[in-house]
C-alpha cells in the first residue's frame, strides 16, 4: 500500500490553510464540512473565501506565512503557486510532525486527499496514490452512479434501530441474516425511496414476527421497472440498482439484450411475451407469477420497455399485489415518445409549433381503430401514436378523412434510441406508402405535427456510430 487510508475526526480542531485561491477554497469547504476550524493565511482571497472571512467562518490572516501559524494545528494544507513557500510550509510542518498536503506537489505531501463519494455517514474515498488524479475522478463518477443517493439515510436508519434489532433477535447468526435481508429487501427500499414511515412500520412488523417465531424469513418484493426505449444509457440509476439486486427478472420482447445484460448475472430470467396477438403469458398470469415468486421471498424485477405506466399495462400487472400484501415499487422510465422524439431531433412541443402533445395507442381491435379523431387533429398539437405501425395506413386515412391536412408533416421513428434507429418523414398523406417501402421492423412510433419539420435542423443522433 502506498498510503494508509484513514478517516480523521477533526471536529473543533484547528487546520492551517495557506493560499487564497479556488483550490484553497475547496480545501476550506471540506474542512468546514467536517466541522474543523480553519486558520487561513493569504494576502488575497477569492470571492468564496472572502465571503467566509467576512462572515468570520474562518480565522483569516492577510499577511505572509509565519512559522508560528502552524502552532496548535492538527493538519496543514498549502494551495499556492509559490513554489518556495510551498516547500517552506511543508518542511516546517514535517519538522513539527503535522501532516501536510500541498496541492499538485506530491513530493511535498505527507498525506493526500482522495476523491470522495459522499453519502454521509457513508463515505467512499478513492485514491490512486497520487499517480493519476483523473483516474480517481473517473472511478468516483462510476461509484456516484452506482451508490444510491439515499445510502446515508439508510445508514442512519440502520444505526437508529440497531439496539432494537439486537434485543429482538439475540442470536448472532440470525441477526446477521436479518441485516442481510434488511439491506437487500423492502425495508431498505422504503428508506432509499424516502418513505421512512413505511420502513418503520415494516421494521416493527418484522421484529414482532422475529420475537414470536425466533426467525426472520426474507420478505419478497416486486419492482416494476421501466427500462426506457432501448439505449441502456437511458436507464435511471434506480432501475440499474434494482436490476443488479433482483433474484428473478420477468421481461418481454421489447427489452433489448444489452439492457438485459445489465441484470445481475445469476438472476433467473423468465420471458413472458409478447408480440402482436401472441402473448406468451396473459397479464393476470404474469401478476400471479409475480405473487408466487415474491411469496417465496424473491426480489422480483418486472422489466418493461419505456415507462411501465404508459401503454405498458403495468397497472394491471401489479393490481393484485397490494391485496396480497406484497411490497412493490414502480420505477418510471423514458417512454418511447420522449426517447424517439429526442433521438430523432423532433421536439414534442415548441412555442412556434405545438403547445400540447397527445399520446395515443394505434393498436387496432378487430381491425378497427376506435379513437377520438376530432381530438387528435386539433391545431398546435403534436400527436404521438404508439403501436401504430401495423395500422398506419388506416390511421393516416382516418386522420385525413376527419379533417387533418394531407400535407401535415409526419414521421415514423423505428427502433428509436437504438443502434438501428430509422426515421422516415413524409407528409401525412404519403407516410403509409413511404413506410411500407422501407419495410421497418418495429417497434415504431408515429409523430404527426409541424414539429417534425424541425428535424431538418435538430437531428443529431447518428445511429450507425453507437
Ligand atoms: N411502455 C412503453 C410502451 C409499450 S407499448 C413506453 O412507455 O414506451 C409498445 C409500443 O411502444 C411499440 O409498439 C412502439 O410504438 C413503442 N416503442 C417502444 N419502444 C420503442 C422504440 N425503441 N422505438 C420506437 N417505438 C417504440
Amino acid at each position: 500500500m502506498i498510503h494508509l487510508p484513514i478517516f480523521m475526526d477533526i471536529k473543533g480542531r484547528l487546520v492551517l490553510v495557506v493560499g487564497g485561491g479556488e483550490f484553497a477554497a475547496r480545501k476550506v469547504e471540506m474542512i468546514l464540512k467536517a466541522e474543523g476550524r480553519v486558520r487561513l493565511v493569504a494576502d488575497i482571497l477569492c470571492p468564496a473565501l472572502q465571503d467566509l472571512a467576512d462572515r468570520e467562518a474562518v480565522e483569516h490572516h492577510a499577511r505572509a506565512f509565519d512559522a508560528a501559524d502552524l502552532d496548535g494545528c492538527l493538519l496543514a494544507f498549502v494551495a499556492t503557486d509559490d513554489g518556495e513557500l510551498s516547500k517552506q510550509v511543508s518542511t516546517l510542518a514535517i519538522e513539527a510532525a503535522i501532516p501536510v498536503n500541498v496541492v499538485d506537489r506530491l513530493e511535498l505531501c505527507t498525506f493526500i486527499m482522495p476523491a470522495i463519494v459522499n453519502r454521509s455517514p457513508v463515505m467512499v474515498a478513492v485514491s490512486t496514490g497520487g499517480e493519476a488524479p483523473i483516474l480517481s475522478r473517473v472511478v468516483k463518477a462510476q461509484l456516484e452512479t452506482f451508490l444510491p443517493t439515499g445510502l446515508g439515510r439508510l445508514a442512519d436508519f440502520a444505526g437508529a434501530c440497531r439496539d432494537r434489532v439486537k434485543a429482538a433477535i439475540p442470536d448472532g447468526s440470525l441477526r446477521l441474516r436479518f441485516w442481510e435481508n434488511f439491506i437487500h429487501g423492502p425495508i431498505a427500499e422504503y428508506v432509499l425511496a424516502g418513505q421512512p414511515d413505511a420502513a418503520g412500520n415494516l421494521l416493527d412488523e418484522t421484529l414482532d414476527k422475529a420475537i414470536d417465531e425466533q426467525g426472520v424469513e426474507p420478505h419478497g418484493e416486486v419492482y416494476l421497472v421501466g427500462s426506457g426505449p432501448g439505449d441502456p444509457d437511458l436507464l435511471t440509476f434506480r432501475a440499474l440498482r434494482l436490476m443488479q439486486q433482483a433474484d428473478v427478472v420477468l421481461h418481454d420482447r421489447l427489452v433489448p439484450d444489452d439492457i438485459l445484460d445489465l441484470v445481475r448475472r445469476d438472476a433467473e430470467r423468465v420471458f413472458v411475451g409478447k408480440r402482436r396477438g401472441d402473448h406468451a403469458m396473459r397479464q393476470e398470469e404474469i401478476g400471479q407469477l409475480m405473487i408466487r415468486l415474491a411469496k417465496e421471498g424473491k426480489r422480483v424485477l418486472r422489466l418493461k420497455s419505456g415507462d411501465p405506466f404508459v401503454f405498458g399495462r403495468g397497472g394491471e400487472e401489479i393490481d393484485a399485489l397490494s391485496s396480497e400484501g406484497i411490497h412493490f415499487q414502480v420505477v418510471p422510465g423514458v417512454t418511447a415518445a420522449n426517447g424517439c422524439a429526442s433521438y430523432a431531433g423532433i421536439p414534442l412541443t415548441h412555442r412556434d409549433h405545438a403547445q400540447s402533445c397527445i399520446f395515443v395507442t394505434g393498436h387496432a381491435k378487430d381491425d378497427n381503430l376506435n379513437l377520438d379523431w376530432e381530438q387528435l387533429i386539433r391545431p398546435s398539437q403534436t400527436l404521438v401514436v404508439y403501436m401504430g405501425l401495423y395500422s398506419l395506413p388506416m390511421l393516416c386515412e382516418k386522420l385525413i378523412s376527419h379533417g387533418a391536412d394531407a400535407n401535415t408533416p409526419a414521421a415514423v421513428v423505428d427502433n428509436g434510441t437504438r443502434k438501428n434507429q430509422q426515421v422516415i418523414t413524409a407528409p401525412l398523406g404519403e407516410l403509409a406508402e413511404a413506410v411500407a417501402k422501407a419495410e421497418l421492423p418495429g417497434p415504431a412510433v408515429v409523430i404527426v405535427g409541424s414539429v417534425v419539420t424541425l428535424r431538418e435542423r435538430l437531428s443529431w443522433f447518428k445511429p450507425g456510430l453507437v
